[in-house]
């Protein structure tokens, strides 16, 4: 099947989902064509804060950590509502902060390194199964073996295998500026829960500004822009002296079977977005690699049209967890719960202790569910029985 003008895996997109796969298949010794429509370095709007978890896929998959030049450091962090402060603390680790246009350049050099072939500037305009073939669209055509999708929340590709990407109603919707305010390390970044319905604001500390943004559910009944005006303000910045900008991000819906045959969905194409803290990076490089390992092992086979049966199993965790959060983020958002959430921001430990473990990846929503389950149980028993409190504690251990 690999022709002369064919690639074992083309990969349409070059984002972070992209260059893991580019990068991933590079190691198991595959051919590789990474597509992209735009010319890097290229502008995509996103917090780019990157979690732990995000640092440790740079170590895992690229082997590299973020050049100095790229990033600003901080351990610092805040929770606000609807503009008031309701704690400060720092985090048992760094968050680094950067910027996409400079991040995703410097991975797709990376994937280059390894040995990828990437053709900047080029638009996909059909995909022909029967042929494992891409047109495009000055009719050119290149065969693959493996094609994956990393092409972001409106994905070509999805569309292609499933008529659509995303329902855009159901999905999130963010609005996001650049304030040109330089910070230095430690600068203290700030979420706000209080600020909008079904998502938050945030202020992300930069080298060469802050990024202020706010997230929710596109189709709710709310003025999101109006709600962006007036977290600026909350934040001291004139909404009229900056410009705001928005895009979707699959927040909160994903795909069951990201895939068919010898095509493969990956990233924000597969909706592995966190529908509470928004984080996306590290699971588009996560489900790159997975994605590319597994092209390597049915290619190895030589039945490529199994790469999905290879595939799925390998972001069966990620799946679940998105599951998961699906359900808790109830907690963090629904009108009902929505005072205990605020309370809990300003007072609890247990809260803070369990978002650290999720940015870090060392516990699942269902670790943090089980855990939730068991402390309410807990207490509910110590109201029950009126148990000494001295035996109450011990439980509680
Ligand atoms: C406002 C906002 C803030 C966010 N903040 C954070 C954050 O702080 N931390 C975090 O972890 N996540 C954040 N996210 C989520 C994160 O941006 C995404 O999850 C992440 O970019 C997914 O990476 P990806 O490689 O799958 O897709 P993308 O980064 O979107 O890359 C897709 C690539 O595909 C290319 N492409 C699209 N169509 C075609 C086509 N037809 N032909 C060729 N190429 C094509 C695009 O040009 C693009 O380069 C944020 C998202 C938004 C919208």
């Amino acid at each position: 099947m690999n022709s002369s003008q064919g690639f074992d895996v083309v990969i349409l997109g070059a984002g972070p989902a992209g260059s893991a796969a580019a990068v991933t298949a590079r190691k198991a010794g595959l051919s590789v064509l990474v597509i992209d429509k735009a010319v890097f370095p290229r502008p995509k709007l996103c917090g780019a804060g990157i979690t732990p978890r995000s640092q440790t896929a740079l170590a895992e998959i690229f082997g590299a950590e973020m050049p100095e030049e790229i990033t600003l450091q901080s351990t610092k962090m805040g929770f606000h509502w609807d503009g008031e402060v309701l704690s400060e603390f720092d985090q048992p680790f760094a968050f680094k902060y950067t910027y996409r246009t400079r991040f995703d350049h410097w991975l797709l050099g990376l994937a280059r390194a390894a040995g990828a072939e990437v053709r900047e500037g080029t638009r996909v305009e059909e995909i022909l199964d029967a042929e494992n073939t891409l047109v495009f669209a000055g009719g050119e055509r290149v065969g693959y073996t493996v094609l994956i999708g990393a092409d972001g929340v409106a994905s070509p590709v999805a569309k292609h295998l499933f008529g659509k990407a995303f329902d855009t109603e159901t999905i999130g919707f963010a609005y996001e500026t650049e304030v040109p305010l330089p910070c230095a390390d430690d600068t203290r970044m700030s979420i706000d829960f209080g600020v909008v319905k079904w998502g938050y604001g945030w202020n992300f500390p930069k080298n060469d500004s802050q990024t202020i943004g706010v997230v929710s559910i596109r189709g709710l009944d709310q003025d999101l822009r109006a709600v962006m005006h007036r977290y600026l303000e909350h934040e001291g910045v004139d909404p009229e002296s900056v410009s705001i900008k928005g895009a979707h991000i699959p927040f909160g819906d994903y795909k069951e079977k990201p895939g068919r045959g010898n095509i493969l969905l990956v990233g924000d194409a597969a909706g592995f977005v966190d529908a509470i803290t928004g984080e996306g990076i590290a699971l588009a490089m996560e489900s790159g690699a997975h994605a590319a390992t597994a092209a390597a092992r049915v290619i190895g086979e030589a039945r490529p049209h199994r790469a999905d049966r290879a595939y799925f199993p390998l972001v069966a965790d990620i799946q679940a967890d998105l599951a998961k959060v699906r359900k808790l983020r109830v907690i963090a958002y629904g009108s009902k719960t929505r005072p205990m959430f605020k309370e809990k921001l300003a007072t609890s430990v247990r809260l803070r202790e369990a978002l650290f473990e999720v940015v870090r990846g060392d516990a699942s929503y269902a670790d943090i569910e089980k855990r939730m389950a068991k402390h309410a149980m807990v207490k509910m028993a110590l109201k029950l029985s009126s148990w000494p409190a001295a035996l109450g504690r011990r439980a509680k251990g």
